[in-house]
């Protein structure tokens, strides 16, 4: 059965005027490793810690301002919750289809609330905590492409022709800011495209990010920006001591102009200065370590790196699956072509490097989770290749072979092929990472030895499960398992409301 929303009733959560405030237990395990009578053993303490959580239900008007706003993803986020938005149908050659917002993890998907005579209760993720209405976001954003939204909807070719005919009187008139550029960032290939350009020096052009976001707020009268990037994949940027290596030596590279930071490191800059939550959807290190520096002194929440949409999910949870059931993938080789702006960008060496440096390291924790199969420092093969080829434009090919070692030496191979619109896939977690950004920062909690209340950590792991590699605090380990990932964030928010996490032990039927 599936209920609309809930209220938790218990002694350890008050609903007030502005807050829902809740005591939990958190429930967790001390490791020790100790010489017992004269051999080492690891002794494992269960342990509580009491917690408690105090989220503001005030919901904000959101103001969402997308980096690449012009681009595929861009147009396709923007058209698609206009369609929701105004309730928009049209006619497709199978049927009349209805906006929707399936593949949003908030808006699309369902948690368990308990069991009611014999039957299982689900509700809405969304339902768990006050969070912003995708509807009621309004978009904004740069672009060095100067095409108003509707004509990049075109562009995009994505949606179907009906649906943009609907569409254009909405977006005509949504045009992009003009966006930092820098050639030796992106592929030359894009040189074509950048016509709506910051001109100046480093320093001015954080300054313009600057100004740009304090005009969307006041012109829209939103109570909160998100930024998040959607522009194309960057090349890495060197790390250098000296440069970009901490917050004191980043700040005064930006005021010399150094060549070697990057656009998307610039915009971040201008993000964490005005406190405005930035999230890097490409693959590229945006999060050098002087960034990294600079949003823990100023508590700004930060989180990425590259939406995790369609293979790389797909290979966390079929890894998570194998090496969870005790079987070896010994070899994971992942095909994709693809035919939009993005797939052209990544055929340049530079940029695919950072797409193939993301998509790399999905499958270590699962891995290094299992020394049954694995040695120490053993590593299934795995390739990554991604071609340009134009004519199948938006719409990517993954091709995905699996090889693994089962019992006594045999082996099992798995092929998949995907064909799926990528920025279909893409737009709903946009969606999401900017929705449960703006709600972890009406979150604040504290253990039972702390003296006060604090936000999460500035680099929001709660994004995982929307992310290829997670950026997480320095010493934090990185989940890559998808069920883990979302068993994190929906346990959190579990927690905001004084529920237990999701154990799955339904032992009231054993
Ligand atoms: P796109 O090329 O259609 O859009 C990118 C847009 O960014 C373009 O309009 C371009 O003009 C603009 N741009 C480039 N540099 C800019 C800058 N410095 N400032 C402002 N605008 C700039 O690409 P897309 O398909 O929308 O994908 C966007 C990004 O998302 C890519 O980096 C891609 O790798 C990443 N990504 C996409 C998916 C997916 O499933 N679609 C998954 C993971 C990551």
């Amino acid at each position: 059965m599936f209920i609309e929303n809930f209220k938790v009733e218990c002694p350890n959560v008050k609903y007030t005027e502005t807050e829902i405030q809740s005591v939990y237990n958190y429930e967790t395990t001390e490791l020790v490793h100790e010489n017992r009578n004269g051999t080492y053993q690891w002794i494992v303490k269960p342990k509580s810690v009491k917690y408690e959580f105090k989220t503001n239900i005030h919901v904000p008007k959101l103001g969402v301002m997308l980096v690449g706003w012009g681009g595929n993803n861009g147009s396709t986020l923007t058209g698609g919750v206009i369609a929701n938005r105004e309730g928009i149908s049209w006619a497709t050659k199978d049927k009349i289809q209805q906006a929707n917002y399936f593949g949003s993890l908030t808006q699309a998907s369902a948690i368990r609330v308990g069991s009611f005579q014999g039957e299982e209760i689900y509700a809405p993720f969304k339902s768990l905590l006050p969070m912003v209405n995708p509807d009621d976001i309004v978009f904004g954003g740069w672009d060095i492409s100067n095409m108003n939204l509707a004509d990049a909807m075109a562009r995009a070719k994505v949606f179907d022709i009906d649906l943009q005919k609907q569409l254009r009187p909405y977006m005509e008139s949504m045009l992009p800011l003009p966006g930092i550029y820098d050639p030796d960032f992106i592929a030359a290939n894009q040189e074509e495209r950048a016509n709506n350009v910051i001109k100046g020096t480093k320093q001015e052009q954080v300054q313009q990010i600057i100004k740009d976001i304090k005009a969307f707020k006041e012109a829209t009268k939103v109570d909160k920006v998100v930024v998040l990037w959607t522009a194309n994949t960057e090349r890495y940027s060197n790390l250098v001591v000296g440069l970009n290596d901490t917050m004191e030596n980043l700040l005064a590279a930006v005021d010399r102009n150094e060549a070697e930071i990057s656009p998307s490191t610039l915009y971040a800059i201008a993000c964490v200065m005005e406190n405005v939550p930035f999230i890097n959807g490409s693959p590229q290190n945006t999060f050098v370590p002087g960034l990294i520096d600079l949003a823990i002194a100023r508590n700004t929440l930060i989180g990425g790196d590259d939406f995790k949409s369609g293979q790389t999910k797909m290979k966390s949870v079929l890894v998570d699956f194998l090496v969870g059931a005790g079987i070896k993938p010994t070899s994971i080789v992942s095909y994709n072509h693809l035919g939009n702006n993005d797939g052209m960008n990544l055929s340049a060496p530079q940029t695919f490097r950072s797409k193939e440096i993301s998509k790399s390291n999905v499958v270590d924790d699962m891995v290094n989770s299992n020394a049954i199969l694995y040695e120490p420092g053993e590593h299934p093969d795995h390739v990554v290749v991604i071609k340009y080829v134009p004519y199948v434009g938006d719409s990517k090919r993954a091709m995905d072979e699996y090889t693994s070692e089962i019992f006594m030496g045999g082996k099992s191979t798995i092929v998949l092929p995907n064909t799926c619109e990528d920025s279909l896939l893409a737009a709903p977690i946009i969606l999401d990472l900017v929705l449960l950004a703006e709600l972890s920062t009406r979150i604040e909690f504290k253990a039972e030895n702390e003296g006060k209340f604090h936000s999460f950590h500035p680099v929001a792991t709660i994004l995982s499960y929307l992310t290829k590699a997670p950026l997480v605090p320095p010493g934090t380990p990185v989940v890559n398992a998808l069920s883990k990932q979302r068993a994190m964030l929906e346990n959190i928010m579990r927690a905001c409301v004084g529920l237990a996490p999701e154990n799955n032990m339904i032992l009231e039927y054993k």
